[in-house]
């Protein structure tokens, strides 16, 4: 069996950023399920908030952050965020990520509930990408081992710590095992469990289900964050709108012109992105359309297709010159801030197991995630995933304060009965229509019952698709069921039979197996 000091699986931002600085550490595999910028971090638009501006401060992106996490975040974990944002910026730029320029100074855009102009781009919209081609860049002209179309399966655990993982080469359909000293889970998130999503393939929950099946804990699963304005257009993925555009201007109009978000909340279209899905569910409702629209054609047409060059051709590309004509949305799954439960060096509760990303959760997003904060916890903690694990630093496992946790497993209810084995069109279906941005108990039962059945039915996985389509399984039950239990509505979790936020449920909960 080959042995690394450092096996990271997954190469978004949060595994290659890892990748890089472990180089400096011992030797350093790269395992990913597809090829390597397969990933959500290749589509994000908006960009990467730091308080690097002249009138800004850590203090206000610490406010912001804490405000949109809905009285969840944690203090400790949101501090560290915004106060090391400044210098893994310069790392990104180290690196050679080109973000775009005004004057000579890094270009600094406003998004959704930030106080000020701190949103970091690259390419216009095109930000992700630009991390993910230069990041991967500098892996693949390092030594860094990478192994392409090769799926992360089973964690090994000795004597309750980790020693390795088993993986299958989705090319071969082979399993082979790999040793290691320290495991760094950057599996991303699970957007995949919804009809409607922004995220791409790959985002199937699986690094939750091989830390939740190794015994480690989940929290925080209940949140998942819709983005309020994603393309709807027919037979057209849903392809994300971002917030930015409403940054630089745009409004939202419902499908008879009229402007609409005023009416819900004061913040009107630049409310926070819960707020913004919800009220476009309810407009959508009241007007009888599955769309609204984001109107950018009062914007000077340079504007419109030098900040969003990527969006302008998109749309474009689909007949809809977004300089002249409406652009359709509706909402969609987007961002999962629940995850494997971190401290804020990033260990888990399994000695030598780490996360970081969108798979890890820090506790700084809280109920809710303050838009462009993801890619920058992916950096800041990916960061001290490496200061904890280089050779000299003693590791043990965290010992977490249970104080503002609810600790439960899952459900063991028999199942009614015997169910044929879900399709993926069906599960996805199953967690819009009953887990999506409008929860309730009756939605929830029904919908961790099906879920509990269906994981009974599913046949042991052979290849990619029926791996994810277990882990997408388990994953949901995780959702489900922590949505089930958390009787109120707090930041993006909202539940009609319990509208309001309950002082009772600032805590979080956690399942382990
Ligand atoms: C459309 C879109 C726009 C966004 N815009 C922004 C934005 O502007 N700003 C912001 O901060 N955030 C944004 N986000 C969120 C942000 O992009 C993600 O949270 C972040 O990129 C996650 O990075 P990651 O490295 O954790 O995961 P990812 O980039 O998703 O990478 C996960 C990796 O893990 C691999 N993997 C998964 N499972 C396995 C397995 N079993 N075995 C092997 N490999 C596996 C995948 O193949 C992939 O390489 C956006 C997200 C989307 C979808």
């Amino acid at each position: 069996m080959s042995y690394y000091d450092y096996i990271i699986v997954g190469s978004g931002i949060a595994g290659l950023y890892t990748a890089l600085l472990a180089k400096e550490q011992g030797s350093v595999l790269i395992i990913t399920k597809g090829s390597i910028d397969d990933c959500n971090t290749k589509y994000a638009q908006g960009g990467i908030a730091a308080a690097i501006g002249r009138n800004d401060s850590a203090q206000l992106h610490f406010h912001d952050t804490i405000a949109a996490g809905d009285g969840l975040s944690d203090e400790e974990a949101v501090g560290i965020l915004v106060n090391e944002a400044p210098d893994r910026i310069t790392d990104l730029v180290n690196f050679g990520v080109p973000f775009d320029t005004l004057d000579g100074q890094i270009a600094l855009a406003m998004e959704a509930a930030h106080s000020m102009p701190r949103i970091l781009h690259a390419g216009g919209d095109a930000t992700g990408e630009h991390i993910e081609v230069t990041l991967s860049n500098q892996v693949r002209s390092s030594k860094i081992q990478v192994l392409e179309d090769c799926l992360a399966t089973e964690i090994l655990v000795e004597k309750e710590r980790v020693s390795g993982i088993k993986a299958l080469d989705c090319r071969t359909g082979s399993i082979e095992e790999f040793g290691c000293r320290s495991l760094i889970l950057a599996t991303g998130g699970a957007g995949q469990l919804f009809k409607y999503t922004t995220n791409s393939e790959i985002a199937t929950g699986d690094g939750i289900v091989l830390a939740f099946k190794a015994g480690a804990e989940i929290v925080d699963m209940e949140f998942f964050q819709f983005h309020p304005t994603a393309l709807r257009l027919p037979g057209v993925t849903p392809f994300l709108i971002s917030e930015a555009v409403r940054g630089e201007g745009g409004i939202l109009r419902n499908v008879d012109g009229y402007r609409f978000m005023p009416d819900y909340t004061p913040e009107g279209d630049l409310a926070p992105r819960d707020i913004v899905a919800r009220s476009l569910v309810y407009e959508m409702k009241k007007t009888g359309s599955d769309r609204v629209f984001i109107d950018a054609t009062h914007l000077p047409p340079y504007v419109t297709t030098t900040r969003f060059p990527h969006i302008y051709r998109f749309c474009l590309n689909h007949g809809l010159d977004i300089t002249k004509g409406l652009i359709p949305v509706a909402p969609a799954a987007h961002y999962m801030m629940g995850g494997i439960k971190t401290n804020s060096w990033g260990e888990t509760n399994i000695a030598g197991l780490f996360a970081t990303g969108e798979t890890a959760c820090t506790r700084a997003h809280g109920a809710n995630r303050l838009a462009s904060n993801s890619l920058l916890e992916a950096i800041v903690f990916s960061k001290r995933v490496i200061e904890k694990t280089r050779k000299g630093v003693k590791s043990k496992p965290p010992i977490a304060s249970k104080s503002s946790e609810v600790h439960h497993t899952l459900n063991q209810r028999q199942v009614p009965q015997a169910v044929p084995a879900p399709s993926l069109s069906a599960l996805q279906q199953l967690h819009w229509d009953k887990v999506g941005i409008i929860r309730n108990q009756e939605s929830l039962t029904e919908a961790t019952d099906i879920l509990a059945a269906w994981q009974k039915s599913l046949p042991q996985p052979t290849d990619r698709p029926s791996h994810e389509l277990n882990n997408l399984v388990l994953t949901g039950r995780l959702v489900t069921e922590a949505a089930l239990l958390r009787e109120e509505s707090r930041g993006a979790h909202f539940r009609s039979d319990f509208p309001q936020s309950s002082p009772l449920w600032q805590r979080h909960i956690v399942f382990t197996a």
